[in-house]
């Protein structure tokens, strides 16, 4: 605006200042640059940085279907035609300058979708952001059914959801030479997730599957989604000392639950789901003294469940890390605040610390940092196995009797989907098979061990 009205009076002012007049409009304009996209299963994020805040509009033009970003006096400091759109719905990108002083960005879409775009105010990491998303059809997303245990036929796996903390535009801390929060995490959650899925009994899920940012609420809704038994969070966060180091474990505060309960009782659309997973109760048709009563019960057990989980992935992690504090610390992180789903978060280590920030980013510590935290899981789970699942049945002696199953090899059939569905581990079904290589033929017969 201000830049618009300096020009105008520079021009009413006759020849004279119009030999250094682009110079001055120019100087007003924003600019637009470091252009960067995030595609995500449900939605790609775009993202831009300014010199300043904007006005702008984005609109959707149809056949072929586009989207158009116009943004007020402003100029495009670095190119969009060049960018790599691979995995996201963007054909292409061009841009143009419109009425002299604006930007128009135009994408060409592979499909129809919905935008929705909004300017960031500056922190502490990034300036001022324009961010537009470009959002899938709402009505591919499954929606959220809580199932009881005696609707599973079988014996169900435990269900964790391991979410890689920040994500996309959001890079979490920056350690030393630039290692980044968000890359450490998730290279420690695929390592988990890698070890979890080699031990019996176990089904995991992850909140992003890669690098893309998704809300706080949305991972929790991600593990209601999956029907988690346990969320953990794993992250590797800087202090403003550091020195700082060592590994902890939080579960949610007190206080960070009763905020929560609160919340969800004026919240309705929380209210048809149901609480206290398996043979879940409603809420939607209870009174508020009711519904605060079940809520509480909820939060609490789940808080219980959470400080002992987090107490053996903290005593485990204790093994290959230093430790921040020596117990379960609690605070009201948005991602602990699911009410019926136990929720750890386990800061790794501090990426502001050049020792950890060394050690973090290096495969063979993710690698020792992922066992650990696969031991404290399954020795919770061990001791303490949710109702219906495959581990409960075996805690109470099922299946000693059965004798040795046999399993005929079909099209399309890994080692470690027949030993992942049975329930053995890969090198269990290569032992008792005498198995000397992993190739397998259809039709073969394989022995399925059943200790
Ligand atoms: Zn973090």
């Amino acid at each position: 605006m201000k830049a618009k009205l300096l020009k105008t009076l520079i021009i009413s002012c006759g020849g004279i200042f119009a030999g250094w007049l682009p110079l001055i409009a120019m100087g007003g304009q924003t600019d637009i640059s470091n252009p960067r996209i995030w595609p995500a299963p449900d939605h790609t994020r775009l993202v831009f940085d300014l010199s300043d805040t904007v006005s702008h509009k984005v609109f959707a033009l149809e056949n072929p279907d586009r989207l158009v970003i116009d943004i007020e006096d402003s100029q495009l400091k670095s190119g969009v035609e060049s960018m790599s759109l691979a995995g996201s719905p963007v054909k292409n990108m061009r841009s143009a300058r419109r009425n002299g002083d604006d930007v128009r960005i135009v994408l060409d879409l592979h499909r129809k979708l919905t935008a929705r775009s909004f300017v960031l105010k500056p922190n502490d990491q990034y300036g001022t952001r324009l961010v537009v998303d470009l959002l899938e059809d709402e009505a591919k997303e499954e929606p959220v059914v809580r199932k009881s245990a005696n609707e599973h036929q079988d014996k169900r796996d435990v269900v964790i959801v391991i979410d890689a903390g920040h994500g996309g535009d959001d890079p979490g801390a920056i350690g030393p030479g630039g290692v980044k929060e968000k890359d450490v995490v998730m290279a420690i959650a695929k390592e988990l997730q890698a070890q979890m899925n080699d031990t019996p009994g176990y089904t995991v899920k992850f909140t992003r599957t890669s690098d893309y940012y998704i809300g706080l609420r949305q991972r929790t809704k991600l593990a209601r989604k999956y029907n988690a038994d346990l969320l953990v969070s794993i992250h590797a966060d800087a202090f403003n000392r550091p020195e700082a180091n060592g590994a902890s474990v939080f579960a949610l505060s007190k206080r960070g639950a009763t905020s929560e309960s609160a919340r969800w009782l004026v919240a309705s659309e929380n209210r048809a789901d149901l609480i206290g997973g398996v043979g879940g109760v409603s809420l939607d048709d209870k009174d508020d003294v009711l519904a605060g009563v079940l809520l509480d019960l909820s939060m609490t057990a789940s808080m219980k469940a959470s400080l002992g989980v987090g107490d053996h992935v903290l005593r485990s992690m204790g093994q290959v890390s230093k430790l921040h504090k020596k117990r379960v610390e609690q605070a009201g992180f948005v991602v602990l605040k699911s009410p019926d789903i136990p929720s750890i978060l386990i800061e790794t280590g501090f990426i502001s610390n050049p020792v950890e920030a060394r050690r973090l980013s290096s495969r063979a510590y993710q690698r020792k940092v992922a066992s650990a935290i696969k031991v404290g899981l399954t020795r919770h789970f061990e001791e303490t196995p949710p109702v219906g699942t495959w581990l409960a049945w075996k805690r109470d002696g099922g299946g000693a009797t059965s004798s040795e199953l046999s399993y005929t090899i079909r099209k399309g059939d890994t080692l470690s989907s027949i030993a992942r569905r049975n329930r053995v581990t890969v090198s269990q079904l290569i032992e008792s098979n005498d198995l000397k290589s992993d190739s397998l033929r259809v039709g073969q017969v394989l022995a399925i061990p059943t200790s």
